[in-house]
């Protein structure tokens, strides 16, 4: 139950002054949040920079990329023309020094006249930026007359900001939100907080949404440093709850004698890699141990993961026990299923596969197969979580491509049976900061070689423009009988209104077009697709019966078509370093050399320019996870940056990267000391737990 006091900061967001059903919607969306936000949310919503109005630079002192406030001389109104209605509104101004150019998009004329009447000067606060060598300010966040700017503070947070919540509005809001904040008792270990000059929590907050200085919010500052460590240690305190929850001695071991894992070594059609053994052997020696096993299997993608899974399951199967494997998408659910019924049919191990397709009757035997414990492995998807299924006897949760799940359902697969060993396989290789801030402290195995006999890829960045060769390239692979994918960034145009080029090359919109030119060589596969056309296509793919495959990103992870060896991706610049590296991971799988075409649709930005050179440099996973690293936080979408850990709001990996290793520390000493959050610290944790959303760990510690 969560504590009473922290009632103000759950309330729903619309209890504050000013936010209305119609707002809620928009905050839901600025905040991201599954459900009706709350008012916690939008406290933890922190600026994203500071207005300081103190300084008034001159427009040659102005240094790009900061936010200023500047007087300009409203010299000429640039409307759009008609015709061109999503083009930006430009006003041209000036000082003595330089000219200004400030920018709108979805601008009203009439109100843009009133506002800024040419001939008159202006008080403008935003982010000067230079465009082509012009000094241009888009989207200010103020225009002020003379009057109006000596009744503004003078130091102000600016907000990231969604359309239709505007700073002004965002900011009132926040006023009316910490004025809700109760007085919490104190969390953290007092020594740290002294030692650190930490503010306590609502201090903080007040700090950061009405800083008396510009100094007061730098991320590495006091008031963000203290915050950023709070959602550490929830973080951290979470997993290790969890983690302490899952090591209880289990008291049983899930492996057996090794017949089973010989047969089907010696029946596997290549010979395992040296890392992978390595891998397999330091599964098994967790499973034969006394605790639950919890380890990451770390593999760049085509290293071979599956069968090390394969060999840990059949050593489970050795005791009697099942083996569950979980997979983010029913596409990638069924590909496991049939690479492990290929392995493992050669010993006589039955797998089942389970997801939301199987219905009646053969749901059920699926589901009386596995109470029963005839059905030895499982493959499925999230469906697998559900009441309905229950294990005979469940030795071990295999979880693919964990990045997608949180602790919840980690936890919700491992409660299925008594003592089950989790093991968890991540495709792209994680830095160690990052393994330590979303898996805690596990160990891992990591797949550091290929298997033999992969060729590397050619990776070639084409601009759009080429297409007509691009295409007339396919279709002379198509012929010499290569299998090409395809892939897009969308499914139809209509999912995007708001891409202001409104041209992206949408999947249906390409397969129609190679349907005319190739015809039945043509296969299409998207996630809106229904299963079974999902599954047609792709065994249409598979067969070689279709030689190329358009597609949308649900080929990203884990689709095995060993014969294909073109991967041709589609406006590539619109796709992250990860998913760019996932995707080429598809080809480079068989005998021929395999070729990557990046297509990109100029001009392209500075990070995603980056992006495509990485890609064209590198087939390094590792090498390619850290830049991917570097690179994010570097959105340069109308000058917000958009920087930050996924699934954290305030602490930043550039920043508080340090405070990691403390609070994992933090985190360590109090599970050991308090494991059942009973102390007043540990009752203030549980506090703080909620605040950030971890909670969910705390009914471990009551069932514990
Ligand atoms: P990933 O790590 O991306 O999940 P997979 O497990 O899908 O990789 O393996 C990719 C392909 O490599 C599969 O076709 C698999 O059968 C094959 N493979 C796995 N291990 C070896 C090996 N040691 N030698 C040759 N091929 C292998
Ligand atoms: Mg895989």
């Amino acid at each position: 139950m969560r504590p009473a006091r922290l009632d103000p900061l759950f309330a729903p967001l619309v209890t504050l002054k000013g936010v209305g059903a119609k707002l809620e919607a928009l905050y839901q969306r600025l905040l991201g949040t599954e459900a009706a936000p709350r008012v916690v949310d939008l406290l933890l919503h922190l600026p994203s920079g500071i207005i300081d109005r103190r300084a008034r630079p001159t427009l040659a002192e102005a240094v790009p990329g900061t936010i200023v406030t500047v007087e300009v001389l409203i010299e000429k109104h640039r409307a759009p023309p008609a015709s061109k209605s999503r083009a930006p509104y430009r006003i041209l101004t000036s000082d003595e020094t330089g000219d200004l150019t400030l920018v709108w998009f979805y601008a009203h004329k009439a109100r843009m006249e009133q506002m800024c009447p040419v001939g008159e000067t202006r008080i403008v606060s935003g982010t000067i930026e230079l465009f082509d060598g012009i000094r241009q300010m888009v989207h200010p966040d103020r225009v002020m007359t003379a009057e109006q700017f000596a009744t503004m503070p003078l130091i102000e947070p600016v907000y990231p900001m969604t359309e239709g919540l505007g700073a002004g509005l965002i900011r009132r809001a926040e006023e009316a939100a910490l004025t809700r904040l109760p007085k919490l008792p104190e969390w953290l270990d007092a020594h740290l907080v002294s030692q650190k000059a930490w503010p306590d929590f609502a201090t903080a907050l007040r700090t950061l949404h009405a800083p008396a200085d510009i100094r007061d919010f730098a991320p590495e500052g006091p008031a963000w440093s203290r915050l950023a460590y709070d959602e550490l240690v929830a973080n951290q305190l979470a997993l290790a709850l969890v983690r302490a929850n899952l090591r209880r001695p289990a008291g049983r071991r899930n492996v057996g004698d090794g017949a089973l894992r010989a047969r089907l070594a010696a029946a596997l059609p290549f010979a395992l890699t040296g890392s992978q053994q390595k891998a397999v052997a330091e599964i098994a020696a967790d499973m034969g141990a006394e605790t639950r096993m919890l380890r990451l299997l770390q593999g760049d993608v085509g290293s071979g993961k599956t069968v090390v899974a394969l060999m840990a399951m059949a050593a489970a199967a050795e005791t009697g026990r099942q083996s569950a494997l979980m997979a983010p998408t029913e596409l990638l659910a069924r590909q496991h299923a049939k690479t492990l019924k290929a392995l493992a049919g050669s010993v006589g191990l039955e797998v089942a596969i389970l997801t939301g397709r199987e219905k009646g009757r053969e749901r059920e035997a699926i589901l009386a197969g596995l109470a029963s414990g005839t059905i030895p492995i499982v493959v499925g998807t999230h469906a697998l979580f559900q009441e309905s299924v229950r294990f005979h006897d469940l030795g071990l949760a295999v979880i693919d491509e964990q990045h997608r799940f949180g602790v919840h359902q980690r936890l919700a697969l491992a409660a299925k049976g008594e003592a089950v060993d989790l093991l968890v396989m991540t495709a792209t290789p994680i830095p160690r900061t990052l393994v330590l801030t979303y898996f805690g402290d596990m160990e891992s195995s990591q797949l550091t070689e290929k298997p033999a006999g992969r060729k590397p890829v050619d990776t070639r960045v084409i601009s759009l423009e080429k297409l007509p060769d691009i295409i007339d390239g396919v279709g002379r692979a198509l012929e010499a009988g290569r299998q090409v994918y395809w892939v897009c960034p969308l499914v139809a145009e209509s999912e995007d209104p708001d891409s202001a080029a409104g041209d992206l090359a949408a999947a249906e919109e390409r397969y129609q077009m190679f349907r005319q030119r190739f015809a039945e060589a043509v296969a299409l596969v998207h996630g809106q697709m229904k299963g079974p056309d999902k599954d047609a296509a792709m065994a249409r793919f598979q067969s070689g019966d279709a030689r190329l495959l358009v597609a949308t990103t649900v080929i990203e992870v884990g689709v095995d078509v060993p014969a294909a060896s073109i991967m041709v991706i589609d406006h590539a610049e619109r796709f992250g370093l990860a998913q760019l590296h996932q995707l080429r991971g598809r080809i480079g799988r068989g005998e021929t050399a395999s070729t990557c075409i990046l297509i990109y649709k100029g001009p392209l930005g500075e990070t995603s320019a980056k992006r495509l050179d990485i890609m064209r440099e590198t087939e390094d996973g590792f090498r390619i996870a850290e830049e991917d690293l570097k690179l994010r936080g570097e959105g340069d979408l109308l000058g917000t940056k958009q920087s930050g850990l996924p699934g954290f709001r305030v602490a930043r990996l550039e920043h508080h990267a340090p405070l990691i290793e403390i609070a994992r520390n933090d985190a360590k000493l109090i599970v050991e000391t308090d494991p059942k959050l009973e102390g007043p610290r540990g009752e203030a944790l549980r506090d703080l737990l909620y605040l950030f959303g971890r909670h969910e760990a705390i009914r471990l510690v009551k069932a514990g």
